[in-house]
């Protein structure tokens, strides 16, 4: 047997291999099932105690460790304080605890599997720490840890897992998957980075701050997920899709704001506030998106992408200079699909107003229009003589909204009359003192239109009851006409 062969396989390894190790490792570096408890903790407790790992100031190497049981590294090493603490592709098959430890030096957990309950509660990290590509199959704990700079998680794979009331420089999470539940609430942190995370189970951000930027890039949140009462910097979600339901209730916007190809299903941000320039632009939105009692005042809201019987509810919302087109939110509005009309018509008030503030004067008169159809709608069985008013000024020419409307009028009143006159034969031509019937039908029409323009030459004349007719029709084409120059002024004049 040579040298090289009677030391630990593992790499860079100097330590004798074990002696019921199948494949060659030292007691540390062996397969679980080839340990023995009573030995592994001996060597555990003494390689700690080793004078070598004490004059480095506690740096201790336990790059690809298999700990094969429960292991409390205060308790059962009285280790509180680690520099540069390695756990480089370490195993812990139970469960481990680093719970109020300290961390000087870059902590290193990268690679490293779980299998039990990993806990940091309480603990330290004053510099980088490091846990990516790790596996973490039990629960893991990283509640009310202080993360003094980066903390690295990309790629981790979580099962469930609490990092409630931690706080953080910058966190990365890219490409991290959770697949039991989340909770990140009541977190700080300057800078987070979640591109590409994926969600599997619930996940709960409630009251946490993201000071500087918090990215969410095609991140996937896969069930009922919450944002309330969150604080946003810099935010932007590109592409992230949200499965089910999602809470932003109450959250404050504070910097620039991107949901930019958002996927929704249902989108509640009622209460929430967007103080700095933000767009709000889906891929689609399934269900429902609310701004009910949202500050959305200078915002983007375009295109939305609403599907089928998707619902959009501005119940209160303040919204002014809001970007919004009519297409986008045309047969969604809430209130109208329930058929609460007295509330839908101050919603398209508001949207009204909304458009005029942002010079959409087309969209503008669409609202307007709209709201006087949700007022005639909800006179229509409590008070019908203002729903037959209101349906008389729609049918006559939209509420001003469709002045061409009224040649349709015109164009009928003059066709009535002059069938009327015609068939009537109360028409006659004045020739000196004889009265002559007119009989052809093309002067009982010229009769109708000089009597509706009023221009009355007095060549014809009416006779007997149909004087009254001639008198009827005089009378609304001078208010047909009238209200025709009115309505056509209102419309493309300035506003
Ligand atoms: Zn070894």
């Amino acid at each position: 047997m040579t040298e090289g062969q009677s030391r630990c396989t593992h790499e860079r390894c100097v330590r004798v291999p074990h002696e019921a190790s199948s494949n060659g490792r030292c007691i540390f570096h062996a397969r679980a099932e080839d340990k023995n408890k009573k030995e592994f903790d001996e060597a555990l407790r003494g390689y700690v105690s080793l004078e070598e790992v004490r004059e480095r100031e506690k740096a201790y190497d336990f790059r690809g460790f298999i700990f094969p049981w429960d292991i409390d590294f205060k308790k059962d090493l009285g280790i509180n304080t680690f520099a540069d603490g390695d756990f480089c592709h370490a195993t812990f098959e139970g469960n481990a605890s680093f719970d109020d430890a300290t961390f000087i030096g870059i902590a290193s957990f990268g690679g490293m599997k779980c299998q039990g309950t990993l806990s940091f509660h309480g603990a330290k990290f004053e510099a980088e720490a490091d846990f990516r590509d790790s596996i973490f199959e039990g629960k893991s704990i990283f509640s009310q840890v202080n993360f003094e700079q980066i903390g690295w998680f990309s790629k981790v794979v979580f099962g469930e897992v609490s990092f409630a009331e931690s706080t953080f420089r910058s966190i990365m999470f890219a490409d991290a998957i959770f697949k039991g539940k989340a909770s990140l609430r009541d977190i700080t942190c300057e800078t987070a980075n979640f591109d590409r995370a994926i969600f599997e189970d619930e996940v709960d951000f409630l009251g946490t701050t993201f000071n500087d930027e918090a990215l969410f890039r095609d991140a996937v949140f896969a069930k009922f997920t919450v944002f309330s009462y969150v604080k946003f910097g810099f935010t932007e979600f590109y592409g992230t899709v949200f499965s089910e339901e999602v809470n932003f209730s109450f959250a404050t916007f504070k910097e620039r704001t991107y949901f930019t190809d958002v996927r929704f299903k249902y989108a509640d941000f009622a209460k929430a506030r967007f103080l700095g320039n933000a767009t709000i632009s889906s891929k689609s939105i399934e269900e429902s998106i609310s701004f009910e009692e949202a500050s959305i005042e200078n915002i983007t809201l375009s295109s939305l992408n609403l599907k089928g019987k998707a619902q959009i509810n501005f119940t209160e919302a303040r919204l002014r200079n809001t970007t919004i087109k009519c297409e986008d939110v045309e047969d969604h509005i809430k209130q109208e699909i329930d058929k609460d009309y007295r509330e839908a018509q101050e919603i398209y008030l508001l949207l009204k107003n909304n458009f005029h503030s942002v010079g959409r004067y087309d969209d503008e008169s669409w609202a307007f229009k709209k709201e006087k159809d949700m007022e005639r709608k909800s006179y229509c069985h409590a008070r019908p003589l203002r729903w037959l008013g209101s349906m008389f000024w729609n049918l006559l020419y939209g509420y001003g909204e469709r002045p061409f409307r009224i040649f349709g009028w015109c164009a009928f009143l003059l066709l009535f009359s002059s069938f009327v006159y015609w068939f009537s034969k109360g028409v006659f031509h004045v020739i000196g003192a004889d009265l002559v019937l007119v009989e052809d039908y093309w002067n009982n029409l010229y009769f109708s239109v000089v009597t509706f323009t009023t221009l009355g030459y007095g060549d014809f004349r009416p006779v007997g009851t149909i004087k009254i007719l001639a008198s009827i029709e005089a009378l609304l084409g001078i208010f047909l006409i009238a209200l025709f120059i009115f309505a056509f002024a209102r419309k493309t004049g300035g506003r």
